[in-house]
């Protein structure tokens, strides 16, 4: 499942729709740097691209290619906030530190809209982002969620909408209602990502493709990172490996991988509808996610396909499963094509809280988004940036998250996961 040494892009609809064609070399030689970032998806690009701007040397490693990982397949959703509900983290931290997280998600958001416009990235950034609810409890959770939301924050950009005033948006009768908020939004991911990588090459930052790091030895003012043919040395490491860190020997990941649990989730696309069919399921452009805790999200693409996702454990006819849980939710689209189907590890954590942090002075490493990865990761790229230009206040407080870490090999991570994932979806049955 997290193999991703040496490998090409999987055969996605964004891969099929992707404007910017990048092929970067193999590491051949032994080079130095400032700064060496493993993992060219969004979250190293974004580091990558930080430093650059402030005239740092940086060499990016990807064992596969640009945005081969959860980047270049996701649904694509940029959603403020964190994915276990802010309120945690008022009760676990308190109301000065929560506010401090609540606005960092927003400039994770500002940091798309930023990046799109200055670097022209075309990846059809669009705002417009619904939370639906299944039954009146999961509607209450919403109600709590738009209250905290501006009760401590002073967040106005959320609407609470009954079923009738979703039902003028969207076309499935199977909610009772949302939360519409008008600053998260959706994009298409590879183009995103391949967009951040051509601003990083501008910028000058070195990527070198089908480069796993296969070893790296941390000494007091140097890392020397491994791979197959040749050596980085470099001041600073920053590990942006996502859920597949966890496929990397432990010497390497100094057990920070203990944290992440990679949970399958799939996306098909279907053919392109006409104008009124596709108005007919989404007509004012946003996108959504029900609230459960394996949850389906979709969205129309700019062609007018659906584009919906589902946390689910994978089968073998996975492309059936995904279009049965289309159709309970809009079943007019029985006769529409299902064109692509395809699959990734989503790096969640047990308690859904990001873990970002360091495992030596100059080692840095950020993953376990939980499914807000699109947004979060802009935000952990200028962190770690930050703390490598000499500044780590902000990191410190992602280091104070109490991130839970689960023992045991790849085969009890596995257990845990699919056990975790029954559970959920006994909750969301009953709850
Ligand atoms: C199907 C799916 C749907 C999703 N939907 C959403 C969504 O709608 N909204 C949202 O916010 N999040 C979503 N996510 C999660 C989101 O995509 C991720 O959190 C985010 O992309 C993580 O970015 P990243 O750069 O950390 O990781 P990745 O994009 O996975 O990049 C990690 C890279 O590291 C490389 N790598 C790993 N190990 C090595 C090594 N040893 N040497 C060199 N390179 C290495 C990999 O090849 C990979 O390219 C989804 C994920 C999936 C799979």
């Amino acid at each position: 499942m997290l193999a991703f040494s040496h490998q090409e892009h999987i055969d996605t609809y964004y891969y099929h729709t992707r404007n910017i064609y990048l092929r970067q070399p193999e590491l051949r030689e032994n080079l130095s740097c400032e700064v060496c970032v493993i993992g060219a998806g969004l979250g190293g690009l974004s580091v990558a691209l930080e430093l650059a701007e402030q005239g740092k040397n940086v060499i990016v490693l990807e064992g596969a290619r640009i945005g081969f990982g959860a980047s270049g397949r996701s649904g694509g959703q940029a959603i403020n906030g964190f994915e276990d509900g802010i309120d945690e983290y008022v009760d676990e931290l308190g109301i000065e530190t929560a506010r401090k997280l609540w606005n960092m998600s927003l400039e994770a958001i500002d940091i798309i809209d930023q990046r799109v416009a200055k670097y022209a990235i075309q990846c059809d950034w669009k705002k417009g982002y619904a939370t639906l609810a299944l039954n009146e409890r999961r509607l209450q959770d919403l109600i709590a969620a738009e209250k905290a939301a501006e009760d401590l924050f002073g967040y106005k950009n959320m609407q609470l909408w009954d079923k009738a005033q979703l039902q003028r948006h969207l076309g499935s009768d199977i909610y009772c209602g949302a939360l519409f908020d008008s600053n998260s939004g959706h994009l298409h991911p590879l183009n995103y990502c391949l967009g951040l990588a051509k601003a990083c090459l501008d910028a000058g930052v070195r990527i070198f493709e089908q480069s796993p790091a296969t070893d790296m030895r941390i000494g007091a003012d140097k890392v020397r990172i491994k791979t197959d043919r040749a050596e980085v040395r470099a001041d600073h490491l920053v590990l942006s490996t996502n859920a597949y860190i966890t496929a990397l020997p432990k010497r390497l990941h100094k057990g920070t991988a203990r944290t992440v649990l990679p949970v399958e989730s799939f996306i098909i696309a279907t053919e392109p509808l006409d104008q009124r069919t596709a108005d007919s399921l989404i007509n004012n452009g946003m996108s959504v996610c029900d609230n459960n805790l394996l949850l389906d999200y979709y969205r129309l693409s700019a062609d007018n396909r659906l584009l919906f996702g589902s946390d689910s454990s994978g089968k073998a006819n996975m492309k059936q499963v995904m279009r049965r849980n289309m159709l309970k939710v809009f079943p007019q689209l029985e006769d529409v094509r299902i064109e692509y189907g395809w699959g990734g590890p989503i790096d969640m954590t047990i308690n859904a809280k990001p873990h970002f942090g360091r495992i030596a002075p100059n080692v840095y490493f950020a993953h376990g988004y939980s499914g807000h990865g699109i947004a979060l990761t802009g935000l952990a790229g200028r962190i770690i940036a930050e703390s490598i230009l000499g500044d780590d206040h902000r990191l410190r407080v992602f280091e104070s998250l109490k991130v839970p870490v689960v023992y045991g090999g790849k085969w009890i991570k596995r257990a845990a996961t699919l056990v975790g994932m029954n559970y959920y979806r006994f909750l969301d049955k009953y709850r």
